[in-house]
């Protein structure tokens, strides 16, 4: 068969020394990981202030919130911390909670743990924020606690540095009745309801009196979005059927049926096509039953509508329904975004270094906010200008090469586009443009040189909203923070294009480690870069080494390791809790 053939592939793969040499990289580098280690002094420590500290805010404490303040020198600035949720939570394992195959405190670390353990102190606030307000610097915030507050339980806080790392919300797209039917799944608090009201249907489906429909419709669960999250969680669900509860309700088992609703052709297609199929098939093996092209338009208590070209629009009974379409943007944020003349955007644009396009001194990181890379062709008169030392009008091929390196660090995309098309310099991008052989002798006019670049952009990435790249900015931010006087007097980023000198930092680059879709059954199907795929049990183990690796703690690694012992051991608890 084509699957047995393509996992013997892979299987073979896996057993590759390289493969598991660079496992172990991916697992101790810890791209996405929050590492313990405080941040080290470096030469640039003897720039520590004099006289009062900065007052820097942070606002939210996931992933991007986190690892910022874990690789920041706290000595350096008078560090505030708003968040409504006092702890971290590896949001990678909640799938697995919606289960209890882990369980909820196992993957969160308390964020005060954090904070203990740092050099210079930080003073954290359980509340949300409602309002930024950039004129003022100031940020108004609310506790969230609600009981026994003197006063309303609000405060404001001056900063001279905010960093905002707010996440996001799940998206409904405005469907009528999501918020008040489906659960999502996106907090801690998501998952526990998810794992309660699972049981709960198969418990109400178990009551006397019922008729075998109403038992079935109580026992079809259906999860909306074929992303990473819905298809890990239906795989999740069957596994925790098929193990656990067939044994405890053996009369429910023919009856219970797990759907996936997916609007577009296929399901997990931000993965290779290799993976989305072999995904589509286990499932189609293992009886979920994966609807694509249908689009859910209603939910109600009693049925989802969801319609499909050929069908038309079909009602479907069910008993417990998960949305995971992905992700929109919160009111604060949209909020601030009229504010500060971004209300026509989707997400909270920053600058290359993370700074909000438009503010002064405001961080943006994490799935809040996007890098609007500039563009080479709307800067292209002005590299010209930084590229022409002699003033003589033409750049020689020795002038472009001298700030070449500049500009591939100010614009990634002149890079990638090297490396898509296999070309080595600016020569070759030359050749492309001109059918006439070039020289190194040439000398290029604006026009010639406009030409030459002028398909690189069509290389600019956006990057993905997850984890990996929100613990990426958090680090990368945190460095810049710990250099920022030392970076001022001796700046170490790229030639400024528009303006004098160089920039402070390097801008921020992103490095993909790869990722992961458990599909059940001790089955993962793994995308690692350079096109290295591998599924099926090899790869689970692997999924298991990095993500015990990454956890935030010993503490939180050794309780994740351990559910998973006795998950092997005892199977997955049913109560309903
Ligand atoms: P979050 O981690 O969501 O943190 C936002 C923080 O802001 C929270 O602390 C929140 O309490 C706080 N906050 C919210 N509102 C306010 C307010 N008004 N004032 C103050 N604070 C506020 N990514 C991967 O790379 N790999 C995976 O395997 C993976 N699996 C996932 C599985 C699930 C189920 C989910 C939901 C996500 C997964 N992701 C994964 C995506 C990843 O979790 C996100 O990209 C990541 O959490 C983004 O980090 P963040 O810091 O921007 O936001
Ligand atoms: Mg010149």
């Amino acid at each position: 068969m084509r699957f047995t053939a393509f996992s013997d592939r892979a299987a073979r793969m896996v057993r590759h020394p390289g493969f598991y040499k660079f496992a172990v990289l991916v697992a101790v580098s810890g791209g996405g990981a929050v590492a313990y280690a405080d941040a080290r002094s470096d030469p640039s420590s003897e720039y520590a202030q004099a006289g009062p500290k900065k007052k820097l805010v942070v606002l939210g404490t996931g992933w991007a919130g986190t690892s910022f303040l874990k690789n920041l020198d706290t000595s350096l600035y008078d560090v505030r911390v708003v968040s409504p949720r006092n702890y971290f939570a590896f949001t990678p394992l909640l799938p697995s909670v919606t289960c209890g195959t882990v369980e909820p405190r196992s993957i969160v670390e308390p964020i005060r743990n954090i904070m203990r353990k740092k050099t210079g102190p930080i003073r954290f606030s359980e509340a949300e924020c409602y309002n930024i307000d950039p004129t003022n610097k100031k940020v108004l915030c609310r506790s969230t606690i609600g009981t026994n507050l003197d006063g309303n339980g609000e405060f404001e806080l001056d900063y001279d540095y905010l960093v905002v790392a707010l996440g996001a919300r799940p998206n409904t797209f405005n469907t009528p009745g999501v918020s008040e039917h489906c659960h999502f799944l996106k907090e801690v608090e998501d998952a526990q309801r998810i794992r309660r009201s699972v049981m709960n249907c198969f418990e109400k489906a178990s009551l006397p009196n019922l008729s075998e429909e109403e038992r079935k419709k109580n026992l079809h669960f259906v999860v909306i979005g074929g992303g990473p999250t819905g298809v890990e969680f239906a795989a999740e669900l069957h596994d925790f059927v098929q193990e656990d509860l067939s044994k405890l309700y053996p009369n429910a088992l023919e009856l219970v049926k797990i759907s996936l609703i997916e609007a577009g052709e296929h399901i997990l297609t931000m993965f290779d096509k290799r993976i989305t199929q072999f995904a589509e098939e286990k499932f189609q093996r293992d009886g979920i039953d994966v609807k694509t092209n249908f689009k859910v338009v209603k939910v109600s208590g009693d049925a989802i509508t969801m319609t499909n070209s050929s069908t038309g629009e079909v009602n479907v009974p069910y008993g417990m329904a998960v949305w995971s379409t992905g992700i929109g943007t919160r009111p604060i944020i949209l909020d601030f975004m009229k504010q500060i003349d971004q209300g026509n955007r989707r997400v909270l644009a920053t600058d290359e270094w993370l700074r909000v396009l438009g503010c002064e001194n405001i961080y943006a990181l994490g799935d809040c906010a996007t890098i609007a890379q500039r563009k080479v062709m709307d800067d292209i008169s002005s590299i010209f200008k930084v590229a022409d030392k002699d003033n003589s009008g033409t750049l020689t091929v020795k002038e472009i090469k001298d700030v070449l390196e500049d500009i591939i660090e100010r614009y990634p995309q002149v890079a990638l586009y090297l490396k898509t098309k296999q070309m080595k310099d600016f020569l070759d991008l030359l050749k492309e443009s001109e059918s006439d052989v070039v020289k190194e002798s040439v000398e290029l006019d604006i026009e010639r040189f406009k030409k030459a670049l002028s398909q690189v952009d069509s290389q600019v990435k956006m990057l993905p909203a997850t984890a990996q790249v929100a613990a990426q900015e958090g680090e990368y931010l945190a460095k810049c923070f710990n250099r920022m006087k030392f970076c001022e007097e001796n700046p170490e980023g790229p030639l400024r294009i528009r303006g004098e000198g160089r920039h402070r930092f390097k801008p921020f680059r992103y490095r993909h480690l790869g990722q992961f879709a458990p599909l059940g059954g001790e089955q993962t199907a793994a995308q690692l870069p350079g096109d290295w795929i591998s599924i099926g049990h090899s790869s689970q183990w692997l999924w298991y080494s990095v993500y015990a690796s990454k956890q935030v703690s010993w503490r939180t690694r050794i309780l994740v390791v351990s559910d998973w012992m006795r998950r092997f051991i005892f199977g997955r608890d049913s109560s309903c809790i």
